[in-house]
């Protein structure tokens, strides 16, 4: 592998950030240009095994010091050794990862479709005063996509380095700026003390999902076990692999992530592989605009997600698992962490998993602010170092997925059905569902609802009974607008709200429902700019990789600006956006530019976005 050094030098604190993580660097003897990591003997696949160490080892000095130097970039290169010019292309392709020199303190400030209709503008001005007026040079603030903590909007994630990760949610700017100064503190308030509307007494019931979420310590694994935790791990064990992925494929289980395809057979395909190796993966990278379900599960139940996963695990054949978690989620790293920690101090991971003989290790991996890493063949990408860009499918992840091995991968609520189908079994599962639907759904209520937070219901709820669920839009009557599914889904028609939602009545009337996100819009809200919003996540999430999409949603996003402020022609824009849309749905090879043009598209067609000739009206009326 060609490398070439950067000429600048790491800083003690960032040279001690990357040893911490690597170790100390070899001694000079052992090799002429970086000892053993890089001498002969072994020396393709070592490479290819600390290639992985990238973007942990780039989070190390991003932590430690607030932005990664050249220095401190030529140093991981060295040590790893991956050729600079790569580990700079997945460094700048993270927004939380920063090659240009900032203040070792960052708040970022979530300005997006929840937050922007909860007081983002004042909450960032506030913050823009009150660090102006302290003159402090050691601080700053950026606007920030969706943080998953929209039932608290507004949210911010605070970045301190040396001090770790914040959230603040709700956000005061007076909080913030605070925070900011001091850079102390472990995280903010404690997510037991923030529960989602469900999980608080009195409680609904028929929770599966939620069932242990308010009532189970999420820091205990005596607690969890005392709930029934690990009985369905047992369950799994006796039943063996064959019979727990017929109990599986008996459940009917469809994937929650988006795609909605059968999860018994994806277990059955890298069960039968070939390859001895073989993976399975958690995608926690839930950056969904108006989803934050997987964060509720794993700060409420954690070990039922590592139980899920060795499931999988044993059943499977793999004897690792990885679990991508986004990085704007810390208390839900720490829950994790302390979990699988003691899962292994307790035989429930580890090389002989519940004395069955079989070895099962989990561990975490944190994105860094790309919501394309939520595709999976990104976020393979993104473990192995390399930037989070999705492959051309086929092959299929069963075929060849994280480091070319067969691979299981699911997200957090796909994996949180897991245990309930090991103890009760496939049929009784089924038995519980509605048509294609098994099982029951997270939905997250945000926005104009007076409870906003996470719910669970069985199939076939409508729009409308999740919304009254979530206490109603504020002073009654029916919403302005609500958006299913996020950036990625579309605005429902009124005539729709009424709607059972169940996969297969969601595909038919068009509607997405994968990430459970309800976003209401009150009269009040600005829902044209909610639109122009998601035009502009799309522009700045896209990975740049394939033509419609990179050119698409930056002339879509265009084309929003020019209806809005009546700066071109509004016929030409709509047949512009209409043009737009098409190729990207048609020609882009992920779900991100497939999907980039399906909110706007709806708007459209549902006349959100104001009569013709709204904007240049408005830019004429106002005219001095
Ligand atoms: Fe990247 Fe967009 Fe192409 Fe997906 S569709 S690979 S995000 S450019």
């Amino acid at each position: 592998m060609e490398t070439h050094r950067l000429p600048a030098a790491p800083s003690p604190a960032e040279r001690a950030a990357v040893d911490a993580l690597l170790g100390p660097p070899p001694a000079p003897s052992a090799g002429a240009d970086g000892g053993p990591e890089r001498s002969a003997g072994g020396r393709p696949r070592r490479a290819r095994e600390r290639r992985r160490l990238l973007l942990p080892a780039l989070h190390a000095v991003q932590d430690a010091v607030g932005w990664i130097s050249a220095g401190a970039l030529g140093y991981v290169c060295e040590r790893l050794p991956v050729p600079p010019a790569e580990a700079y292309g997945v460094a700048a392709s993270y927004a939380l990862l920063s090659t240009r020199e900032r203040p070792p303190r960052v708040a970022h400030l979530c300005d997006d479709i929840v937050c922007r209709g909860t007081g983002a503008d004042a909450l960032a001005a506030g913050v823009e005063r009150a660090l102006s007026e302290g003159g402090e040079g050691e601080a700053a603030w950026e606007p920030s996509p969706c943080l998953g903590l929209c039932e608290r909007a507004p949210a911010a994630f605070l970045r301190i380095a040396g001090g770790g990760d914040r959230v603040l949610a709700p956000a005061r700017a007076a909080d913030v700026a605070a925070a900011l100064r001091g850079g102390e503190g472990d995280g903010g308030p404690a997510p037991a003390a923030v529960a989602a509307p469900q999980t608080a007494p009195p409680r609904a019931d028929g929770l599966r999902l939620l069932a242990r979420a308010g009532l189970a310590d999420p820091s205990s694994l005596d607690d969890y076990r005392a709930h029934g935790g690990y009985e369905a791990l047992r369950a799994a064990l006796e039943l063996g692999p064959e019979r727990m992925i017929r109990e599986l494929e008996d459940s009917r289980l469809l994937g929650r992530g988006g795609a909605a395809f059968p999860a018994g057979r994806k277990w059955r395909d890298v069960a039968h592989a070939a390859s001895p190796v073989r993976y399975v993966v958690c995608n926690a990278d839930e950056s969904e605009p108006g989803a934050f379900k997987d964060r509720v599960l794993m700060e409420h139940d954690p070990f039922a997600l590592v139980e899920a996963l060795t499931i999988a695990g044993v059943t499977t054949g793999a004897e690792r698992g990885y679990l991508y978690l986004r990085r704007e989620y810390p208390h839900a790293a720490a829950r994790l962490a302390s979990a699988i920690a003691q899962a292994g101090a307790r035989g429930l991971l580890g090389a002989d998993v519940l004395g069955s003989g079989r070895r099962f290790e989990v561990e975490i991996r944190r994105g860094a602010g790309a919501y394309v890493c939520g595709e999976e063949t990104a976020l393979f990408n993104s473990i192995e170092g390399r930037r989070g860009e999705p492959r051309s499918k086929p092959p299929w992840p069963t075929q060849a997925g994280l480091f070319g091995r067969p691979t299981l991968v699911h997200n957090v609520e796909t994996l949180a059905n897991i245990p309930r189908i090991a103890l009760e079994g496939g049929a009784a599962f089924a038995a519980g569902g509605d048509g294609d639907s098994t099982g029951t759904k997270l939905f997250c209520l945000a926005g104009a609802v007076a409870r906003p937070g996470a719910y669970e219901t069985p199939f076939g709820a409508t729009v409308r009974e999740l919304i009254a669920l979530a206490g109603g839009v504020p002073g009654g009557g029916e919403p302005a607008a609500v958006l299913l599914g996020g950036a990625a889904g579309a605005f429902v028609p009124p005539d729709r709200l009424g709607l059972p939602l169940t996969f297969g009545g969601a595909r038919e009337a068009g509607l997405p429902l994968g990430a459970g996100a309800v976003t209401v819009f009150g009269a009040d809200d600005d829902v044209p700019g909610a639109v122009r919003r998601i035009a502009a996540f799309f522009r700045d999430e896209s990975c740049g990789q394939c033509v419609p999409c990179r050119i698409g949603t930056v002339r879509q996003e265009e084309a929003l600006h020019r209806l809005a402020t009546g700066t071109g022609d509004d016929a030409a824009e709509l047949a512009l956006l209409g043009d737009v849309g098409r190729a990207m749905t048609d020609a882009s090879i992920c779900g991100l530019g497939q999907t980039a043009a399906s909110a706007v598209r709806s708007a459209i067609g549902l006349g959100l976005l104001g009569p013709p000739g709204g904007g240049r009206a408005e830019r004429e009326g106002s005219a001095p």
